[in-house]
Formats: structure tokens, C-alpha cells, sequence
């Protein structure tokens, strides 16, 4: 019987592992199947407290992990698939195998949204990716598009133009959502070019399956174009790793876990943290002060138990 499992290696689960590890629970974290989560498929993070010149997402969340595990932290690669409420504890199934613990931290976070189009899943990798960083320097000099009008849209589209020969922003709307340093930094780009009102009606691939144009549609209008590109990175939000709780953990329409009190969750003993339950901030920094709130209820828990 493990007395803290938390689920997920981002911000919030790090978090939750420094404050467990650190106050003597020796807990268990169960890292899945994007370890460092969304941080690592990002760059420069320049608005986490303590680095005034940005610090790289990737390093970020190795220095939460190294912290973790200089106070006891244990890690595993399993990745969660079920879960269930027994006497006394909850389980979660890891890697086929299930695990009894007293508290359970559910820092599962969220995966990148794709749109939802005929042919995707194919694709993905073969022109279609959601992660610049990852991907970005496999397309140079050639044209290369990116979807959404939200800080990720701006930044992955910034970050693009070091390889690309060019950077087109295509949006739903003519406004962008991001902020306004990272609007303005796309706006002044000369080799973004935004495509206002439109959205990606289909993808157009090569005889072995690769991506080489879009077919893009008005959305005032509903007049149709075609668009040549050889990547699309798709920025249009996130989806929570909810899966393995549906039907156990109380969650709203779009997946989310909900909270009862503070980090709390419907199920005794079970908590959440960072975007995993949190569709509004989902910052680096907030997931982090979840992480830490969720730790020490999940503490507080064990105490009340005589854990
Ligand atoms: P987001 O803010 O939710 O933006 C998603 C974008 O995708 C919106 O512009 C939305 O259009 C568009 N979209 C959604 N569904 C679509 C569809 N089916 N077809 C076409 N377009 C669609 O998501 P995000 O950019 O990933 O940002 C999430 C959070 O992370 C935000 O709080 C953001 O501030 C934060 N973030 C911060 C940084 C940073 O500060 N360095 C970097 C990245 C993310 P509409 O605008 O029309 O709704």
C-alpha cells in the first residue's frame, strides 16, 4: 500500500512531488506517456518567477524532478489506464498492474487538440504535429502553417520562422486571442502571415501520404482556396487526460475533473492539480501552486486518517 501515488509529470505533478518528498511521504509518481508534460514541448518559458531571462520549459521541469527526487521522490514510467474507489484506499491500474494507495494526486494534465478532420490520425507525423519544438527544424525553407489565435498559435509560430521560408497564422476570427506581447511579436514578423476568418476544411497529401497543401475555407464567405504547405501544427487548445477516471471522478462537460473543496475531488483521498481540472489559467506557474495546495491536502488527508 503506497500512502501518496501522484499521477503526471508537469508542473503540477512535480510540484506535488516536491512538497510529498519533502515532507517524508516518499511518494510514488507515475510519469506516463508525456513525461515533463506540456513544458517540454515548449521553449523559452519567460514569465515563470525566478528567471528573469526566460528558462527553457524542458530544463524547467528536469530541476523540478531532480528537486523531487533529492527529497525521496520514487519515479515510474507506467502509464495509468483505470481506476477505482476500494475500502480504506483507491487503485489505479499502471501498466497492467494496480497499485493500492492511501491518496492519489491527479496532475494527468491535458493532450493537444487536433481539428477533428477526416484522414488526422494518419497524419499525424506526416506533416500534422502539434509540437513546433519537436518538429520545427524538419521543415526548412519551406512554408509551413500553424492553426489557432492563442498564445500557443503565436508562440509556436514565432519559434517556426527560424526554419521555415514562411509562417502562416491561420484563424477562425480576424483577432487574435494571445496576449499582447506575443500577438505583437507575430503581427510584426515579416515572414508570419496571418490568414484571418478561415479554418482548414481538408487536409491535401502527396501519393505516400505526406502533407503538402490545406484546403482552407472563408469563414464569412464559405469560399474554399488551397493553401501549399508541407507541416501543419495545430494550436487550438488542449483536451484533459481524463480517460481512466470517466464515470469514477465527477468531471464537467468537457472533461475536466471537478473539485469539491480546494484540491478535493468527489472520491475521498483523491486530489487534483494543474490542467487537469483548470480550463482557465493553465499556466506553468499556476499548475505549480496547485501541485504544492494538492500535496498538502493530500498530507492533511493522511493525518486525519493516522496514515
Ligand atoms: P487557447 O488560448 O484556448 O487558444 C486556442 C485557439 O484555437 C483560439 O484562438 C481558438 O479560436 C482556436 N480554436 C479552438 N478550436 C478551434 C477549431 N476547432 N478550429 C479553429 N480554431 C480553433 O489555447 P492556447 O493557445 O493553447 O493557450 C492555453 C493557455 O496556455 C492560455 O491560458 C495561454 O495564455 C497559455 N499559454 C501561455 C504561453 C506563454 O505565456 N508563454 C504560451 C502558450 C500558452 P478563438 O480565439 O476563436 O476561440
Amino acid at each position: 500500500m503506497e500512502k501518496i501515488v501522484i499521477i503526471g509529470t508537469g508542473c503540477a505533478g512535480l510540484t506535488a512531488a516536491i512538497y510529498a518528498a519533502r515532507g517524508g511521504h516518499q511518494p510514488l509518481v507515475l510519469e506516463g506517456r508525456q513525461p515533463g508534460g506540456q513544458l517540454t514541448t515548449t521553449t523559452l518559458v519567460e514569465n515563470f518567477p525566478g528567471f528573469p531571462g526566460g528558462i527553457d520549459g524542458p530544463d524547467l521541469v528536469l530541476k523540478m524532478k531532480e528537486q523531487a527526487e533529492g527529497f525521496g521522490a520514487r519515479f515510474s514510467y507506467a502509464e495509468v489506464t483505470a481506476f477505482e474507489p476500494r475500502d480504506g484506499c483507491v487503485a489505479v491500474k499502471a501498466d497492467d498492474k494496480w497499485i493500492e494507495t492511501r491518496a492519489l494526486i491527479v496532475a494527468s494534465g491535458a493532450a493537444a487538440r487536433y481539428l477533428d478532420l477526416p484522414g488526422e490520425e494518419k497524419l499525424v507525423g506526416h506533416g500534422l504535429t502539434s509540437c513546433a519544438t519537436c518538429d520545427g527544424a524538419f521543415y526548412r525553407n519551406v512554408p509551413v502553417c500553424v492553426v489557432g489565435g492563442g498564445d500557443s498559435a503565436c508562440e509556436e509560430a514565432t519559434f517556426l520562422t527560424r526554419f521555415a521560408s514562411k509562417v502562416y497564422l491561420i484563424h477562425r476570427r480576424d483577432k487574435l486571442r494571445a496576449s499582447k506581447i506575443m500577438a505583437d511579436r507575430v503581427l510584426k514578423n515579416p515572414k508570419i502571415e496571418p490568414i484571418w476568418n478561415s479554418t482548414i476544411s481538408e487536409y491535401l497529401t502527396t501519393a505516400e501520404g505526406e502533407v503538402r497543401a490545406v484546403k482552407l475555407k472563408d469563414t464569412k464567405t464559405g469560399v474554399e482556396s488551397e493553401l501549399e504547405v508541407k507541416c501543419v501544427f495545430s494550436a487550438i487548445g488542449h483536451v484533459p487526460n481524463t480517460a481512466a477516471f470517466r464515470g469514477k471522478l465527477q468531471t464537467d462537460e468537457n472533461g475536466y475533473l471537478l473539485k469539491t473543496h480546494a484540491t478535493a475531488t468527489n472520491v475521498p483521498g483523491v486530489f487534483a492539480a494543474g490542467d487537469v481540472s483548470d480550463h482557465v489559467y493553465r499556466q506553468a506557474v499556476t499548475a505549480a501552486g496547485d501541485g504544492c495546495a494538492a500535496a498538502l491536502d493530500a498530507e492533511k488527508y493522511l493525518a486525519n486518517l493516522g496514515a
